[in-house]
């Protein structure tokens, strides 16, 4: 949806600007290739030198030119404003320094609110000083890493100075951008129309072929700042600040893109993640959705791999009811570990001989006769021990349809959340550095952020992304 007709003319002032820099440029490259000691990481950084001034006023040009192209019209309903104003300026932080526009404002008498229209046609938020590349920015920098580091790569990599503070607040507000269209992306999917639309959307292209689609659910934990300023006075009340939250989290992907790399690691080249600090439910109505979006109605079967959690296997049965399930095989190892050193001791030769061979026919299946042999057990005279024995009998016996790895291993299927684990580890990284805080609304925030890059929808939050590249449109 582009105008062909241009109003942008650069002014011969502005030719004259670029024929100084040109030859000004020339003396010091030429220079830099008489200089021994110099390579062409200078010529590099010498090339971004001037250049910048000359693109901000190219910039500043043509978003005047579209400010003043945008009709006077409420961007929200539609309807032409009254009481205009013209020559409002308002100040943008870009990529390439300060830019100011002057726009228009006019009062919708529909929706009883000033508006700008020309800042809804240049994607500037209503608040905030950032243009949408540095929105931009913001948003994939702190998300990725802490602020302070953020900003000194920023200004590093583009030479743009932007406080550490301004950076987060702009991070935030794309956070909460994201969160906004992350639930208008999946209310969509309340419409039966839109569902079937996006289900076939789904479906793999080629040959209809029958397919699996794998779902693996974890959670972590994050450590935040509750009640600031408030844990004097709760350690006064004999409270203490709980500090540690969940997030919880899920990835999906099909069977048939998960491979192997040749040195035997696995590897899925397409798949959807989705984590949320919003809760167990949260974490149902956001995995389904973007189930749906992977293929989840097309499917011919939905495999669900996990841990022995109550929550997880609570919400499988709510909402992907006719699905296999699997409880990772690890954890299941791990839980015969527990009995056999309840047994016969902690690190000792017979637990390891007790353990191995129920190990190896949990493997090869079926999983009754592991649990048989548990009901078989004479319960150890040593009341710890037999506890731990009881409960992980009935660990397994609550399990008892989670544990068929035969028949997994013969469908090929993953036999343990080690994806999710991996995905877990990857947000680790980011939210669990030392020293740092964070706020349940700064989280999901910056969690939603994560979900559009991960699931490659970086571009619906920002549209501009990739309009450069000629490959992409
Ligand atoms: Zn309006």
């Amino acid at each position: 949806m582009c105008a062909t007709a241009s109003a942008v003319v650069l002014p011969r002032q502005f030719l004259s600007g670029v024929e100084a820099w040109v030859s000004q440029i020339e003396t010091t490259l030429e220079r830099t290739v008489q200089c021994a000691d110099q390579g062409m990481g200078h010529l590099e950084e010498q090339l971004t030198v001037g250049t910048q001034e000359l693109q901000r006023q190219a910039l500043e040009r043509a978003a005047q030119a579209k400010a003043d192209a945008t009709p006077p019209r409420c961007p929200v309903c539609g309807r032409p404003l009254t009481r205009k104003q013209r020559d409002h300026q308002r100040t943008v932080a870009t990529r390439f320094g300060a830019v100011k526009i002057r726009r228009t404002r006019g009062w919708c008498a529909r929706c009883k609110q000033w508006r700008f229209p020309a800042d809804t046609a240049l994607g500037l938020g209503a608040t905030g000083t950032a243009s949408p590349s540095l929105q931009e920015a913001a948003a994939l920098l702190v998300a990725q890493m802490p602020v302070t580091e953020a900003a000194a790569i920023l200004q590093r990599l583009t030479g743009i100075r932007c406080s550490p503070s301004t950076l987060e607040r702009e991070a935030r507000r794309q956070g909460q951008r994201a969160e906004e269209q992350r639930e208008d992306l999946n209310a969509v999917l309340q419409d039966w129309e839109q569902l079937v639309q996006q289900a076939q959307a789904a479906r793999p292209s080629g040959p209809r072929q029958p397919f699996t689609i794998v779902i693996e659910i974890d959670a972590w934990n994050i450590r935040e700042r509750d009640g600031w300023g408030q844990s004097a006075a709760l350690r006064e009340a004999g409270q203490s600040p709980s500090r540690w939250h969940w997030v919880y989290g899920a990835t999906c992907f099909r069977l048939d893109q998960r491979g192997q790399t040749a040195s035997g690691r696995t590897l899925i080249s397409e798949r959807g993640y989705v984590m949320t600090r919003g809760g167990v439910e949260a974490l149902r109505e956001l995995l389904w959705a973007e189930a749906v979006r992977r293929g989840l109605l097309q499917a011919e079967r939905v495999l669900v791999v996990a841990d022995g959690a109550v929550w997880i296997w609570n919400l499988v049965a709510d909402r992907f009811a006719d699905a296999h399930q699997l409880l990772d095989y690890y954890h299941a190892s791990q839980h015969l570990w527990t009995v056999a050193q309840a047994l016969h001791g902690e690190g000792t030769a017979q637990a390891r001989a007790w353990v191995e061979p129920l190990l190896k026919q949990l493997r090869a299946g079926p999983a009754t006769k592991v649990i048989r042999r548990l009901e078989e057990l004479r319960l150890p005279t040593d009341v710890t021990a037999a506890e731990t024995v009881a409960r992980e009998r009935q660990y397994f016996q609550t399990h008892r349809g989670r544990l068929d790895y035969a028949n997994a291993t013969a469908q090929g299927w993953p036999l343990g959340s080690g994806a999710m684990e991996s995905s877990c580890r990857q947000y680790q990284c980011r939210f669990k550095r030392p020293g740092q805080f964070w706020t349940a609304a700064g989280d999901e925030a910056l969690l939603a952020l994560h979900d559009f890059w991960r699931n490659g929808r970086w571009q619906q939050l920002f549209p501009h992304v990739g309009c450069s590249n000629p490959a992409l449109n």
